[in-house]
This record gives C-alpha cells, sequence and structure tokens, in this order.
C-alpha cells in the first residue's frame, strides 16, 4: 500500500484525545496564568517596588533602574514557585521569527551545590551572541555584539512545557551602536511619536485631561490546518510552507460550505487546547471559526495595546505550531498554501486611544467629538494616501505576492473603504461643510459648519486593504506569517506626519474656530480623496481607474521595495526617530534578501521534487501503460500523452534550473530579485503546470504526493 493510503487510514481511526481540563474555569482559574501580572507583581513585590513598576508599564514614568534587582529577585521567586529553572530574552529579531537563548538560574555555591541567581542585570539586560542575525550590514563582524533590553510594558510570561519551564522576559534588541535590530524598537518609537502628534490635536480640541496617546491592535489571524501524516510527506509543505504542486481538487472553496460551518471534532480539540494555552498566557483569545477555503480557519483576540498585541501574536503563531502535532495536525501559516482556493491574511484593526480611555476613532455623539474625529480622520486618510507606497512595502513579502491581488484578497493597491454614509460626510466636508444632513437642535457648540455623522457608520467591504469598521481601521492586507511591527511601525508613522502637518496648520487656528477648522479638512480630504475607495478592489475596472488616479500599484515585492529607499522614506522616519537613515537602508536590504532567498529555496525544492518524485511516478506509469498499450489503441493514447508531459517535465526542470543559475549570476541583490520575478517564478509556474497534469493522469496508486483533495478534505 502507498505511504499515502497508509496516512488516510490512519486518519480514519483517528481518536480525539483530551489535552486540557475544561472544567478549569478558564477566567478564575486559568487567566493569565503563566504571566507576571498585576496581581503577582503585587504578591511578589515590595510595596513601594511595585507602585513604581506599575507607573513604568503605564508609561508615566521611565524605568529606573535601582529598583531592577529587587523586580528581578520578585520575578524569580515566582518563575521558581512555577517550576522554572530557565530564563530567556525573547525578542524578535529581523529574520521574521522570535529568538530565545535559554540560561538557567543555577550558578555553582563553590561548595560543589549550587544555588539560584538571577540578578537586575539578568533581567533588564542580555548579550546574545548573535552575530547570524540579519543586521542588513549593520552590525559589521567587528563590532558583532548585540543587546537585549527589557521591554517593560510587554508582560514577563512563562513557557510551560512538558519537561519543564522556562521564564520568557520580551525585550528590545539593539547594535553594541545602539541601532535598532529587531522589529521592536521602531514599534515603539512609531508609537511615540503618533502619540505626540495626536496629543497636539487633542489640545487644539481644549483636551486637558488626556497625558498619552497610543494605538491598539487586534490581529484576525488566519491559518490552515492539514494532516501532519499527509503533510510529512509533502517536502514543500515542510521546507516552504506552501504546495509548489498539486493538480485542483474536484471539490474547492465554490459552495462555500466551509466559511463558518460546523467545527470538525479534531479542529475544534485543538482550537480548545490553543484557546486555554493563551489564556494561561494571558493572551485574550476571543473568536474561533472556520474560514472560507477547506482546512482554513481563524482566531481572532480581543485588542490590546500595539507592542503587547503585536509580541502576542508571535506567541499566538508560535503556540499553534506547538500544538498542531499534539493532534496530530500541521499548522500552516502561508499566505497562499494551496494554488487555487483562499489564502490566508491578518486583519490588523488598529485604532488610537487616550491614557483616559477614549478611542480616537469613534465618531461620539454630539457634534464637538465629532469634528475631532473627522480631524484625526482626514490625517488618516492623508497618511495613506501620501505614504500608500511605503505600506505596500511593509507587507511585501515573497508569500504575500502569491496573495494580494489574487481574487480573494485586497489588491496591491492601497485604498481606503469608509462605507456610503462616511464618504457622503467627507464629500461634504470636502465642499466646504454641513450640507444636507444639517438637522435643527443638533448642530450647537458653534460646530454648524460641519456636517452630522450618522449613528452607525459600519458597511462593510471584503475587497478593501484599509477598510473603516465603525470605530477602527481594518488593515487586511498583511500577510497571515508575518510579525504585525513593522506594518504598524509603518501605519503609525505615516499617520503621525499626518496629524503632525494637521497641528501645524491649526496652530494658526484658534481654538473653537470650527470655520477655521472645516476649511483645513476640506483641503485635506480634496487633496488626498484619491485614496478613497468604495467599489470592488478585485475588479478590473478599479486597476484602471486606480492608474488613472495615479495610485501606487506594486504588484511584486521587488516592485513594492524601492519604495523604502527614497528619501522621502528617509526623511519621514528620520523626523519622527523612528529610523535613521541607516536603520532604514538594513531593513530594506533585508527585505529584499529575503525575497531572494525564499524564491530560490522554493526552486530548489521544486527541481528536486520534480526530478526525485514526480520524474519517477511517470517513468513507473509509462512502464505499466507499456504493458498494456499494444492491447489497447486508447492505451497507446494515454501512453503517448504521459511520455510527452514526461518530455515537456524534464524539459521544463532544465530550463528552472537555467533560470535560476542565470539568476544567482546577477550583479545585485536588487537584480537578482528581478530575475525571480522576470523569469524563475514563471520557469517554476511552467513546471509546475506540467506536473499538475500529469497528477490527472499518472495511476493514483503511484502518485507520490498527497493530493490537495486529501490534504484539504482529509482530517
Ligand atoms: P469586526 O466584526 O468589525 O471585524 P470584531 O468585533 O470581530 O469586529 O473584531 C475584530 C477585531 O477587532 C478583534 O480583535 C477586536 O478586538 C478588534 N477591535 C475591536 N475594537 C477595536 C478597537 N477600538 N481598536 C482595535 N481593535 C479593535
Ligand atoms: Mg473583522
Amino acid at each position: 500500500m502507498s505511504a499515502r493510503k497508509t496516512a488516510i487510514q490512519s486518519i480514519a481511526s483517528h481518536k480525539v484525545a483530551p489535552t486540557q481540563n475544561y472544567l478549569e474555569h478558564a477566567g478564575a482559574d486559568i487567566y493569565g496564568q503563566y504571566v507576571f501580572g498585576e496581581s503577582v507583581q503585587r504578591e511578589y513585590l515590595p510595596k513601594p517596588i511595585f507602585r513604581r513598576l506599575r507607573r513604568t508599564i503605564d508609561g508615566l514614568e521611565p524605568f529606573d533602574t535601582v529598583i531592577a534587582d529587587a523586580v528581578a529577585h520578585g520575578v524569580k521567586e515566582w518563575a521558581m514557585a512555577h517550576g522554572a529553572t530557565h530564563y530567556t530574552h525573547w525578542f524578535v529579531p529581523m529574520t521574521g521569527s522570535t529568538a530565545e537563548k535559554h540560561d538557567s538560574f543555577l550558578s555553582p555555591d563553590g561548595e560543589g551545590k549550587t544555588i539560584a541567581e538571577f540578578s537586575g542585570k539578568n533581567l533588564m539586560q542580555g548579550e546574545p551572541d548573535a552575530s547570524s542575525f540579519p543586521s542588513g550590514g549593520i552590525r559589521a563582524t567587528f563590532e558583532a555584539r548585540g543587546y537585549t533590553a527589557w521591554d517593560v510594558t510587554s508582560p514577563i510570561f512563562l513557557q510551560v512545557e512538558p519537561n519543564g519551564v522556562t521564564l520568557t522576559i520580551p525585550t528590545a534588541y539593539v547594535s553594541f551602536t545602539g541601532e535598532a535590530l529587531d522589529h521592536k524598537i521602531p514599534l515603539l518609537r512609531s508609537q511615540e511619536a503618533l502619540g505626540k502628534q495626536a496629543l497636539r490635536i487633542l489640545r487644539w480640541f481644549d483636551n486637558t485631561t488626556s497625558s498619552r496617546v497610543f494605538t491598539n491592535i487586534g490581529p484576525e489571524q488566519e491559518y490552515f490546518l492539514v494532516d501532519r501524516r499527509l503533510a510529512e510527506q509533502r517536502p514543500d509543505l515542510l521546507l516552504t510552507g506552501r504546495t509548489l504542486f498539486g493538480a485542483p481538487s474536484p471539490k474547492g472553496q465554490e459552495l462555500e460550505d466551509q466559511y463558518f460551518g460546523p467545527i470538525r471534532e479534531r479542529i475544534l480539540a485543538f482550537m480548545m487546547d490553543l484557546d486555554r494555552e493563551l489564556w494561561r498566557l494571558g493572551i485574550p483569545s476571543k473568536t474561533r471559526h472556520n474560514e472560507v477555503a477547506p482546512g482554513q480557519f481563524e482566531m481572532a483576540p480581543v485588542y490590546e495595546p500595539t507592542s503587547v498585541g503585536s509580541d502576542h501574536n508571535m506567541v499566538v503563531m508560535s503556540t499553534m505550531r506547538r500544538l498542531a502535532p499534539r493532534h496530530g495536525l500541521m499548522l500552516l501559516l502561508h499566505e497562499k498554501p494551496f494554488a487555487g482556493i483562499n489564502g490566508s491574511g491578518k486583519h490588523n484593526n488598529w485604532s488610537m486611544a487616550t491614557d483616559d480611555g477614549e478611542n480616537l476613532l469613534d465618531p461620539g455623539n454630539n457634534p464637538h467629538d465629532n469634528a475631532q474625529f473627522l480631524a484625526i480622520l482626514a490625517g488618516v486618510i492623508r497618511g495613506v494616501n501620501v505614504h500608500a507606497d511605503l505600506l505596500r512595502a511593509a507587507i511585501a513579502d515573497a508569500g504575500n505576492d502569491h496573495r494580494l491581488g489574487a481574487n480573494e484578497a485586497p489588491p496591491a493597491i492601497m485604498s481606503i473603504f469608509m462605507g456610503s454614509q462616511l464618504e457622503d460626510v467627507l464629500a461634504q466636508l470636502e465642499a466646504g461643510g454641513a450640507s444636507a444632513s444639517k438637522k435643527g437642535g443638533e448642530i450647537e457648540l458653534g460646530v454648524t459648519s460641519l456636517p452630522v455623522l450618522p449613528m452607525d457608520a459600519t458597511d462593510r467591504n471584503r475587497t478593501s486593504p484599509f477598510a473603516f469598521t465603525g470605530n477602527k481601521f481594518e488593515f487586511r492586507a498583511v500577510g497571515s506569517s508575518a510579525p504585525i511591527y513593522w506594518p504598524q511601525t509603518v501605519l503609525n508613522t505615516a499617520v503621525a506626519d499626518s496629524l503632525s502637518s494637521l497641528a501645524d496648520d491649526l496652530d494658526g487656528v484658534a481654538h473653537g474656530d470650527f470655520a477655521g477648522l472645516t476649511s483645513i479638512l476640506s483641503g485635506i480630504i480634496r487633496d488626498h480623496k484619491q485614496v478613497l475607495f468604495e467599489g470592488n478592489g478585485y475588479s478590473e475596472e478599479w486597476h484602471a481607474e486606480a492608474a488613472r488616479r495615479g495610485l501606487p500599484n506594486n504588484k511584486t515585492t521587488p516592485d513594492a521595495l524601492p519604495a523604502l529607499s527614497t528619501p522621502k522614506a528617509a526623511e519621514l522616519f528620520a523626523r519622527f526617530g523612528v529610523l535613521t537613515e541607516r536603520e532604514l537602508a538594513a531593513r530594506a536590504e533585508i527585505n529584499w534578501e529575503r525575497y531572494v532567498k525564499v524564491s530560490n529555496i522554493e526552486a530548489s525544492a521544486a527541481i528536486d521534487i520534480a526530478k526525485t518524485l514526480i520524474l519517477p511516478a511517470a517513468v513507473k506509469y509509462l512502464g505499466e501503460l507499456a504493458v498494456a498499450a499494444g492491447a489497447s489503441r486508447g492505451i497507446a493514447a494515454v501512453s503517448a500523452k504521459v511520455a510527452s508531459l514526461a518530455d515537456n517535465l524534464v524539459d521544463a526542470i532544465h530550463a528552472l534550473e537555467h533560470a535560476q543559475h542565470e539568476a544567482h549570476g546577477s550583479d545585485s541583490v536588487h537584480a537578482e530579485a528581478h530575475a525571480f520575478v522576470d523569469s524563475v517564478i514563471p520557469a517554476q509556474a511552467a513546471l509546475r503546470a506540467v506536473a499538475d497534469e500529469l497528477e490527472t493522469l499518472v495511476s493514483d496508486e503511484l502518485w507520490p504526493l498527497p493530493k490537495y483533495r486529501e490534504l484539504l478534505f482529509q482530517y
């Protein structure tokens, strides 16, 4: 029996085993159990230390190293009480995944025993030997040191595994020269930049109570699960996270019976396991459901401040990856694991809030609040329009290239969906103020010039990369596997730029002069409304219309990345202290390199699979056909067809090898990336087309790779 058949047999008898004690109360018994959160801090820290730490966590004062030893002691006592033997500084280098190196608490005491040690310095600073992390040229080998520094705002947590527990400290990662080598630092800087400019706007509106503005993030996470016994027979899934070959399944997603459908027992067991683990980690996992494609699912947490929510999304992804095997499953976070059906994204729900609890993207219900809302909204519109190229670049990678612009995902053109009612309000604003919707009695406080907002302005549009959804924006074009720090950093910075320009303009306008405000906002809408689009983002017409409007449409990563290397980008990130020119250049370089490396791995894997798995299957089948061909005209025809496809396969393999070889000869990484787009990727697609046709002809018994219909439906 073929390995595929054996796997399918064992799937049929798979039994779902419980992995969690579901009688434990999710809120009271387990929520935050693995987190050094507020109540544990109160328990393990002396009162004055606790108070000062809280003020730092709340962003009210910088961390004072004087309290570091005391905090470290409390953290260690708590961690050891939970069985921890090791600690690690956890960070997010520019590899796109997280990094950790574990050290035990043990120190020899000189008398053949050990004592447990964990100092303030251990807590606050680490020095991982990090010469192998990408730095984009920032960290020359002679200054190879990198430092990790505790990010006080992100909760310390425990990684609890069957054989032990590791105390995990979220950190930022900098070079010897103080330059950012990670995703966290620029995000924190962009938060500060945005907060500062937003506060200037609030002050114009006579807000004197808020002391801080920050952003919130609620990332909806899409993913696929496939049976591990099948997935392990697919080298492409193991090495690249997506299928490089595979004929379409006769049944795909056309019946639309998967979306929000009943969740299979085995998948639900995984989801329940995941939820409880996340709750223990203090991650507010909220929503779970079947997604559109067969084998595709989604989870969404309750939103949190962006730096915490971004760290949590990394933990969500790694927890999913860790738990899937317990259920005999393999997690696929790739943006496009299967051709021909939906890919996966991350929908980043984003808003700005004050420390005293006001959501700045909430329209509010009096004219004064509405005016402030419209000012902030105009700021976002301008930011997305002026920096559309950067937002596109921030979500560009080899994986997302397969998804953006495909007919189920937002296009590569950045535009904003507002909903028809708000669109109408903005049109009135552009025209100079309120018109049709003026209602007697509603317009007071001297705000008569501004349009009245509708009560519930929440249309939906799945085709928009950036949609307003009532009291938040949803950045839908982000890839499912991507860390969300970088797209959010770019968004924050783009909006900081706009709010700063608006605040500059308002400096010349007396507080309460709403006519003056209206005229400024009207100008912003007039200049930037080209980025607003209400229609179908998947349509051909939109591509033509966007071209007429002059909106950038960068279809591939090599088209998108140059935006990071313009004087405009360098000036923007430097002006707001988010990235120096060198830091930005390093990031761009890492993106280029990564694109080439990922594409190259895929080409190599495709060649390997075609040569050593697919071609031999075709040859075997030809042997079988040869036996029967003499007796049957039909079989002789099939045999001729398979033989000709086998020839084409060999030719296509050679063509791909040749294209890959030529690409490697490019004289820069940029030229190499373009060579992949122009010749390697098309050659790989041509190879796939031949192989996929063979799959539809070769005997099922002989086909070596689990098929789409098995991966998508057998679990
Ligand atoms: P929708 O149906 O509009 O997509 P959901 O209630 O399903 O909204 O929420 C989707 C995600 O958006 C969740 O993660 C949720 O916590 C998050 N979210 C809700 N309100 C906000 C907000 N003000 N800021 C950021 N994220 C938010
Ligand atoms: Mg949503």
